[in-house]
């Protein structure tokens, strides 16, 4: 039987064409499966079913890393200060996605998304709401780090988003908070984060609450940092309560 990259190549005349980076991903897990026989659509219903099982997950989010590691679509790999590309972690099953903006010091030193000062301080809200951060899948718009943690380029995010389109499209959350103007802007663009916090956006069937960044608290001092802090809080509830009615049986623990 022809397969798919020879019917691709027929029909294009011969020509290679660069295939989307998830039809990439689908027909590997067909070939690894021997799920021959299934339909893109089909295959794509099988992968966000509740009862999928690791194996699937695991070998999509090494196709995912392997992309990533592989990624050369913008210059931000040759930055002097980068050292390596950080991928989300967390659970590819999570209702719930968390997305900041770019990797700092502390992430491109161990290859982790939020694990320097304002990555604590997440781990502390979530904690609060009694959230194991695992349970959850955290990522960044952009995943490498810019020089002196500038925020990302538009061109930086568009190359990107090749990348968090997988995440998404593989994970299939049902919220989204976005942490910071970065991400928000990736989802509404040109909006303001101080007007849009706590402001709901619906975008592609995701619940999405705009958020301030942990970093952004941090900064913060006297009556400032008590009314942001109040206010992440609040719109981490807020998320968090939606997630409960859109998803009640996900275990955050
Ligand atoms: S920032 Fe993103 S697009 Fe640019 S090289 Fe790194 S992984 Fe690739």
């Amino acid at each position: 039987m022809q397969n798919f990259n020879n019917i691709i190549m027929s029909v294009f005349g011969g020509r290679e064409i660069e295939l989307p980076l998830n039809i990439k991903v689908l027909m590997n897990l067909k070939k690894e499966f021997g799920l021959d026989e299934i339909s893109y659509s089909e295959l794509l219903k099988k992968v966000h079913c509740d009862e999928q099982s690791q194996e699937i997950r695991e070998f999509i989010k090494n196709e995912v890393r392997k992309i990533l590691y592989e990624c050369k679509y913008c210059p931000l790999h040759l930055a002097d200060c980068h050292t390596q590309k950080v991928p989300g972690e967390g659970s590819w099953n999570s209702p719930l996605m968390l997305i900041g903006e770019a990797p700092g010091f502390e992430e491109d030193r161990l290859g982790r998304p939020f694990v320097g000062r304002a990555g604590e301080l997440l781990t502390v809200i979530l904690n609060k709401l009694n959230i194991d951060r695992k349970k959850v899948y955290i990522t960044n718009v952009v995943k490498c780090r810019p020089p002196q943690n500038r925020t990302p380029l538009a061109s930086e995010v568009k190359a990107c988003s090749k990348i968090l389109e997988l995440e998404l499209e593989f994970i299939s959350p049902k919220v989204i908070i976005t942490l910071g103007s970065v991400p928000l802007n990736y989802f509404k663009p040109k909006s303001s984060i101080v007007q849009s916090r706590g402001q709901w956006i619906y975008e592609r069937g995701i619940w999405i609450m705009p958020t301030f960044h942990p970093a952004f608290i941090l900064r913060q001092g006297g009556e400032a940092l008590k009314r942001v802090k109040w206010q992440v809080w609040s719109d981490f509830n807020r998320a968090i309560a939606k997630v409960k009615e859109l998803k009640p049986d996900y275990d955050f623990n």
